[in-house]
């Protein structure tokens, strides 16, 4: 007997490009952290389109749920099924248009990747305006849908600023295709809309990007500091000196260093180890480094690494970037990516670890982020992929905090559950009601973003 549903999906993207034996769907079934997995139907890979709509349309007739997937290097769990749902892969749909240099906008497909949009926006001497560790993989469409957030979110915003229109498919087929038009109110945005939306409100296939001036000059510095107070007042002492340079302000501390120069092998990047690193960027056409020179010795600091070729910076980024590999050989990790207030994000590290030894004893926790968005990656390696003791733990802070559960990687399936403790009642309706509006079957995503055990 045929499977009706693996029949009808071929027919609308061709035989070869619906997977449906265990070995070739396998890599599309669990996510770049191991924590998350399940067993898809099949997965799918449409072209265009036309072939997202006509997939959409005979899993609608066929009663399954749907899973998009872009690069799949979210960090929430809900790239990947949980059991029996259509994988629906992007990764086909990778046309890049020429930049379009007056408009200062490219046309990107849902599976281009970041790294691709930055190589074409650089060649026509404009920039992409976001950076991420996970830029060879990531995806047009995985960003728009995650609303990413990355190191240059201080300067340019997070994706949603850089998106000038989206093209998508509604869970009914509809194909939403807006005119490139910077200034266009007529009706509501539903590009907007989409952005964020983590796969449960429809297939994104495009993306217009607006691209930003392409700043070649650029010096990074790494500032060893004793505490994350000092941390966040060497931000306020620099950032109004700064204010049209600087694009980046991470931070990481000891613990996280010690893994990533034993997982790569490195020499330590300061002569004496300290508690607290915060590396700065800035970026502009003229050489940015007298100016940044001057706001540290300014703001008291003698002992910074300054690295204002290429070849160092990326070295000194490496420490950074090098935190995601170096803690997932360590183990599977639980990743909780909050925001809070810059002001309490001293008070808020210090609270996490302690409550992360109340709940799960012998936990280690791995703490860093971007300083100057107030988000910091709380990882925990130690507990159970399924004991969520510690997510609970550390967003209720987040919250109690004043802050958010979740800053950059979305809600997904791994924070569902948590939504309302920053999201009020009426809120958490008018979002159930638009996503009855446009997924009325709940095809889309399901268990991403909204709990599905809530009544
Ligand atoms: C090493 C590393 C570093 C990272 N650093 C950052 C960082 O600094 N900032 C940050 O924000 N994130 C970061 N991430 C997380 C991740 O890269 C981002 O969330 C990224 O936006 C996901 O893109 P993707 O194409 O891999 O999407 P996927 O992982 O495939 O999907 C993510 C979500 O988007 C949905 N989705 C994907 N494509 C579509 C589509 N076309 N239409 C509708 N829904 C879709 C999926 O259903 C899922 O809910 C990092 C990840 C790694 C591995």
């Amino acid at each position: 007997v045929g499977d009706q549903l693996l029949e009808a999906l071929a027919a609308a993207v061709g035989a070869g490009h619906v997977l449906a034996d265990d070995d070739r769907r396998a890599r599309f079934e669990v996510d770049w952290t191991g924590r998350f997995r399940g067993r898809a139907r099949a997965v799918v890979r449409p072209a265009d389109a036309a072939e997202v709509a006509a997939v959409l349309a005979a899993c609608r007739a066929h009663g399954a749920a749907v899973v998009p997937q872009g690069g799949n290097t979210g960090m929430v769990g809900a790239s990947v099924p949980r059991g029996g749902e259509v994988v629906l892969s992007l990764a086909r749909l990778r046309d890049l248009g020429a930049v379009d240099t007056a408009a200062a906008q490219v046309q990107a497909g849902a599976g281009v990747t970041l790294a691709e949009v930055q190589a074409q926006a650089r060649a026509a001497g404009l920039d992409a305006g976001v950076d991420l560790g996970s830029r060879d993989s990531a995806t047009v469409g995985g960003l728009a849908a995650t609303d990413a957030g990355g190191t240059h979110a201080m300067r340019y915003g997070t994706v949603r600023a850089r998106v000038a229109g989206v093209q998508a498919v509604l869970a009914d087929g509809t194909i939403v295709d807006r005119p490139p038009l910077l200034k266009d109110n007529a009706g509501f945005d539903l590009s907007a809309l989409l952005i964020g939306s983590e796969g449960t409100l429809a297939v994104i296939t495009g993306v217009r990007w607006r691209l930003v001036p392409l700043l070649t000059s650029r010096v990074a510095a790494l500032v060893p500091l004793p505490s994350l107070e000092d941390a966040a007042a060497l931000l306020a002492a620099i950032r109004p000196r700064l204010a049209t340079t600087l694009h980046a302000a991470d931070f990481f501390l000891d613990e996280g260093l010690q893994l990533v120069l034993d997982h790569d092998g490195l020499p330590a990047p300061v002569r004496t180890r300290t508690p607290v690193y915060v590396l700065l960027e800035c970026a502009d056409r003229h050489d940015p480094t007298p100016d940044l020179a001057e706001a540290l010795e300014d703001a008291g600091i003698a002992d910074a690494v300054v690295a204002d070729d290429s070849a160092e910076r990326r070295r000194l980024w490496r420490f950074r970037e090098g935190h995601a590999e170096a803690i997932a050989a360590a183990g599977i990790p639980h990743k909780l990516d909050v925001g809070v207030p810059l002001a309490r994000l001293p008070e808020f590290a210090a609270r996490a670890r302690d409550e992360i030894a109340r709940v799960a004893p012998g936990a280690r926790p791995v703490i860093f982020g971007h300083l100057g968005d107030g988000n910091v990656h709380v990882n925990v390696l130690g507990p159970d992929p399924d004991d969520d003791a510690v997510d609970e733990a550390v967003l209720r802070l987040a919250a109690a905090c004043g802050g958010t559960i979740s800053a950059e990687h979305g809600v997904g399936v791994a924070k569902a559950r948590w939504l309302s403790l920053t999201r009020p009642p009426g809120e958490l309706r008018a979002m159930a009601q638009i996503k009855r509006a446009l997924d009325p079957d709940g095809t889309l995503n399901p268990g991403a973003v909204f709990d599905p055990t809530a009544g």
